[in-house]
This record gives structure tokens, C-alpha cells and sequence, in this order.
């Protein structure tokens, strides 16, 4: 085993302000929803320019909540993507809808909008692209499909915070986005998320569904006096957001803009050293005008050139210290999913080939320059050991 300190693939990025703030709000005796999820949740909609953002437990809770409040009937057809993380497609069925995959570009691990466009039925509701790795999926395209055959958009956006698509901010536009503030994430608030909408109807059931259907403007004169009476306007979930962890997202927006900008300068690294090792195939940028998230930098392993498997690949980074992640592997191959939806190999063919390749290298905020040049030079190692 080597000596060398271990470098993970991703590891948040805590100052001792967030830390002070958790600290100070134990101290202060409410730790529960309060008055620092009132803060993050004007500070997030400052950012998006939007009011009412709703920040919630998880992403994977905000989901769910948007697709329960889309009303899904038994039938009613979800279109998405197999390259995600297994949330977005569990929060489908869960909330009683079909989820219809579509295969991505092979450029941009991005849902194929010219694939969407073919699955469109009579039942489609709604169609969840995500941002893979914070690369925008191309919006417009998909915005028409959705105009034209009045369907509802719920971007998932766990990956995308500080992305921007042709100009315009992800979550500053458009229908529905759901952010993750896993610690995995651009910006954390140890678990957590929001969502983020700019149509009342939607974001009035988030606000109820996020905490078990209470209503507490159901008795306005009672509300204004300070009492607690409220009325249930539905069967809701506990997924509200506690003010401890509201205590770190209120420090970590500020610097969302300076982490993204050190993911932006270490993958622009990456690709740079690495541009000529056969050993991998790079991500690529798509053509229209657009802001990466960096969440992830996740290249694919050359199998056939270099006669190498993924898997051997991320053993021999452990060899030497050093995490990976594997994002994702193709939902469709999944037990459940091709057991409950007959999907099998061969359906996704570019979801596929990513799924059998694709590797995390390390990419976070807090990463050294040292640490850095310790993972191209293990990887250039690895190739170098095959040719
Ligand atoms: C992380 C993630 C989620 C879920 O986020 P949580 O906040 O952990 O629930 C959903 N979708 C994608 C694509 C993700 O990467």
C-alpha cells in the first residue's frame, strides 16, 4: 500500500464561518426549520431570481415532491434518462408514473433531445433531463417538445448549481429544477436541496408536501396573532430542511462562484495534461453557448486500445491513494428496472458504452495543486505500465 495521504474523489468544502454558524444556531436553541432556512432560502432565490424557492431534506425528497404534485395518473409516462443517478428515476415510480428512457448523446452523456421528441405519447406528462455532470442538456430543444405537446419539465439539477445554458443560469429559467446539496456536491449542506419553480401552483403543494400537508394559512386571523392552528391540505411528507444545515448553505452560496471557478481550473488541467493519453477518452463540450458546473470529471477508460478494464483502472488509482467514483453505471441494467420494465443490454447503446467506461477522477474546491499532479501522474503511470 502506498504512503501517500489518501485523495478522495470529492470532499466538501467546510470554512470555520459554516462551522461557527452550526455552532451558534445549536447554541441558540432551534435547530429544526427556522429563521436560517428563511435566510438560505432568500439568499437561493437572490441567486436564481425567483421567490419562493423550497428548500427541502434531499433532492431525491424535492423529486418526489414536484412529481407527486404533477398528479401522475396510473400509466402516465415520465421521460428520462438512463445515465443519472438512480433518484431521479426511483422518485418516477414512486410517485406512480412510467419512467421511458431515451438514449444520450455520446458526446455530452446528455438526454438526446432528437430521442425525446420520438417518445413522446399520448401519456407522457413530463420530461426530467439531467445536467450531467453540470454540462446543460440543450434546453431549447426540449422546452419546444415540452411547449408543443404540453408537457411539464422538471430539470434535474443536482449536478448543475452555477451552470448556465446559452447565458441564463440554470434555475433562473424555465419550469421546474430541483439542486442536491449533497456533500458530494458543488455546494452542501451535509444532506439537502431546493426546489426551484415559477409557477405558484407547483411550489404552494412543495411547500405542503415538504411538511406533512400543514397549512398554516388556513386560519389567517389566528396566524397573525402568533398562534399555532393549522389545517392539513393533504397528505404530505417530512422533508423539510432543519436550520443546521441551513447554518452551512448560508456559507456556502457566497462561495459557489470561487469553488465552481477552482473545479473549472483543475478540470481545464485535466484535460490538458491528459489530452494525449490514449488510456482515455475525454468529455466533450457541446456546441451551444453554455457555463459548466464541473461536478464531476468523468472520462471514459479507452478499454479497447489500451487493453485495460475500468475496473482495473480504479483498482490501480486505489494502488496509489487515490478515489474515484463510478457515475453512473446505466440505470436500465439495474435489477429492479430491467425486471420491472423489460429494459435489457442492448436498449441504450451510447448509455452503455459510457456506463462501461465511465470513471470520477478526483475534483473538488479544497484539492491541491500537489494532490492534482499526483493523480495525471498516476494515471500517465498506469497507461505508460501498458504501451
Ligand atoms: C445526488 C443526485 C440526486 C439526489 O440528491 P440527494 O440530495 O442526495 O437526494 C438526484 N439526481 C442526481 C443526478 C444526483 O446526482
Amino acid at each position: 500500500m502506498s504512503e501517500l495521504p489518501y485523495i478522495p474523489f470529492s470532499r466538501p468544502c467546510l470554512d470555520s464561518a459554516a462551522i461557527e454558524e452550526v455552532v451558534e444556531c445549536l447554541r441558540s436553541g432551534w435547530i429544526t426549520t427556522g429563521p436560517r432556512v428563511e435566510r438560505f432560502e432568500e439568499m437561493l432565490g437572490a441567486f436564481f431570481g425567483v421567490s419562493g424557492v423550497q428548500c427541502c431534506a434531499s433532492a431525491t425528497g424535492g423529486l418526489l415532491m414536484v412529481l407527486i404534485a404533477l398528479d401522475l395518473k396510473p400509466g402516465d409516462e415520465v421521460i428520462t434518462t438512463p445515465m443519472t443517478f438512480v433518484a431521479t428515476l426511483n422518485c418516477i415510480v414512486l410517485a406512480g408514473g412510467v419512467p421511458i428512457l431515451v438514449d444520450v448523446q455520446p458526446s455530452t452523456y446528455n438526454i438526446d433531445p432528437e430521442l425525446v421528441v420520438r417518445a413522446v405519447t399520448p401519456r407522457t406528462k413530463a420530461i426530467v433531463p439531467v445536467h450531467f455532470a453540470g454540462q446543460p442538456v440543450d434546453l431549447d430543444p426540449i422546452y419546444d417538445i415540452a411547449e408543443k405537446h404540453g408537457l411539464r419539465v422538471l430539470e434535474d439539477a443536482a449536478h448543475a448549481i452555477g451552470a448556465d445554458y446559452k447565458g441564463r443560469r440554470i434555475g433562473s429559467f424555465g419550469d421546474i429544477q430541483v439542486f442536491s446539496f449533497h456533500p458530494n456536491k458543488n455546494m452542501t449542506t451535509g444532506e439537502g436541496g431546493c426546489v426551484v419553480t415559477r409557477d405558484d401552483k407547483i411550489r404552494k403543494q412543495v411547500n405542503l408536501l415538504r411538511f406533512h400537508g400543514i397549512d398554516r394559512d388556513s386560519v389567517p386571523e389566528l396566524k397573525i396573532q402568533g398562534l399555532p392552528h393549522y389545517d392539513i391540505a393533504l397528505a404530505g411528507y417530512k422533508f423539510n430542511m432543519m436550520d443546521l444545515q441551513a447554518a452551512l448553505g448560508i456559507h456556502q452560496l457566497p462561495r459557489l462562484a470561487e469553488f465552481n471557478e477552482r473545479r473549472r481550473h483543475f478540470a481545464d488541467i485535466y484535460a490538458r495534461e491528459l489530452a494525449q493519453c490514449s488510456g482515455l477518452i475525454l468529455p466533450q463540450a457541446p456546441s451551444f453557448f453554455h457555463r459548466h458546473a464541473w461536478h464531476l470529471f468523468a472520462p471514459l477508460v479507452n478499454t479497447e486500445t489500451v487493453g485495460i478494464t475500468r475496473e482495473d483502472f480504479m483498482l490501480k488509482l486505489k494502488r496509489v491513494n487515490i478515489g474515484t467514483g463510478l457515475h453512473y453505471q446505466a440505470i436500465h441494467l439495474s435489477r429492479f428496472y430491467s425486471e420491472r420494465f423489460g429494459y435489457k443490454r442492448g436498449d441504450f447503446p451510447n448509455a452503455e458504452y459510457i456506463s462501461d467506461r465511465i470513471v470520477s477522477l478526483p475534483l473538488f474546491p479544497s484539492m491541491s495543486s500537489t494532490e492534482h499532479e499526483r493523480v495525471i501522474t498516476a494515471i500517465w503511470d498506469i497507461f505508460r505500465e501498458r504501451s
